[in-house]
């Protein structure tokens, strides 16, 4: 890509660390071909945002992220005039910068968004590949090299807030979940350098937490809490410490779970 194209900075340019799950890689290039729009569903931390970035850099194509939260509008997607010294001018908004120049546009926890501005994106997702800028007059026809990628969580939805059957008929899917115990070990020791054991000793304990979903706890440990655990246990802070700061007091509250993932942290370390 051109230095002077405006989304050159968003080449990534490093390969990220992505261990495969299975054959999504293979999956996601072929969609890229056809330029699908691809949604990516699993629990928060389970590597959805990392697979993405990978994929990006494999494919060569810059990546524009978009965190969405519940204040985001269509004009934070799309874009919007501002007032200044001159006058008024437009500036466009990430989806446009990256449908205009050609990049992947990863709209990450899409139902966070309200629904106004989900709707947004519907003419980019099917054969027209278009986005109508109505308060600028422009319909912007999608670069070759654009394209729409969404995560979300099924786990937090609440009817309320899943997405339209409308926006979900417009993308193929991927269901991610955590990495099975051999490779979750093997991030752990990959991206933090930690001894093996170590590494199986907190996916063990992130497994037994995962059962006690639905049972007074929202979601299980995630892949990044380890990530964090494995990188405090790696800069020497005790194990035991290090698991009731990064896996235990971020997710729960409730007393009954907390003492039994105390019992399971004391019993492992
Ligand atoms: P999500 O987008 O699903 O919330 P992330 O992609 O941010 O989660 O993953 C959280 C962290 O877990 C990453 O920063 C990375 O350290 C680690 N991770 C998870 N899955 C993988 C994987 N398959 N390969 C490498 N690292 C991973």
């Amino acid at each position: 890509m051109n230095p002077g194209n405006p989304v050159y900075d968003y080449m990534v340019n490093k390969e990220p660390y992505y261990h495969p799950q299975g054959d999504e890689i293979a999956l996601f290039t072929a969609a890229y071909a056809r330029r699908l729009p691809v949604m990516i569903k699993g629990p928060t931390g389970c590597g959805k945002s990392r697979f993405v970035e990978y994929m990006a850099w494999k494919l060569g194509k810059p990546l524009i992220t978009v965190a969405c939260n519940e204040d985001m509008t269509a004009a934070d997607l799309v874009g919007r005039w501002l007032l200044d010294a001159e006058g008024t001018r437009w500036q466009d908004g990430p989806l446009t910068v990256a449908a205009r120049y050609g990049a992947i546009c990863y709209l990450d926890e899409i139902v966070e968004a309200r629904q106004d501005s989900t709707v947004v994106i519907h003419p980019l997702t099917d054969h027209r590949r278009q986005l109508p800028l109505d308060k600028k007059g422009e319909l912007i026809q999608a670069h070759a090299d654009f394209q729409l990628v969404i995560s979300y969580n099924p786990g937090y939805q609440s009817l309320m807030k899943d997405l339209k059957q409308s926006t979900k008929q417009r993308f193929a899917a991927f269901r991610f979940d955590y990495p099975e115990t051999k490779v979750e070990t093997e991030i752990l020791v990959r991206e933090v350098g930690i001894p093996e054991q170590t590494a199986e000793q907190l996916v063990a304990l992130a497994k037994s937490s995962r059962n006690l979903k639905g049972h007074g706890m929202d979601e299980g440990i995630s892949t990044r809490l380890l990530v964090y655990a494995a990188s405090l246990i790696a800069d020497g802070v005790p194990a035991t410490r290090a698991c009731r700061m990064a896996l235990m007091d971020p997710i729960t509250d409730d007393e009954d779970i907390r003492s039994t993932l105390e019992h399971a942290i004391d019993a492992t370390f």
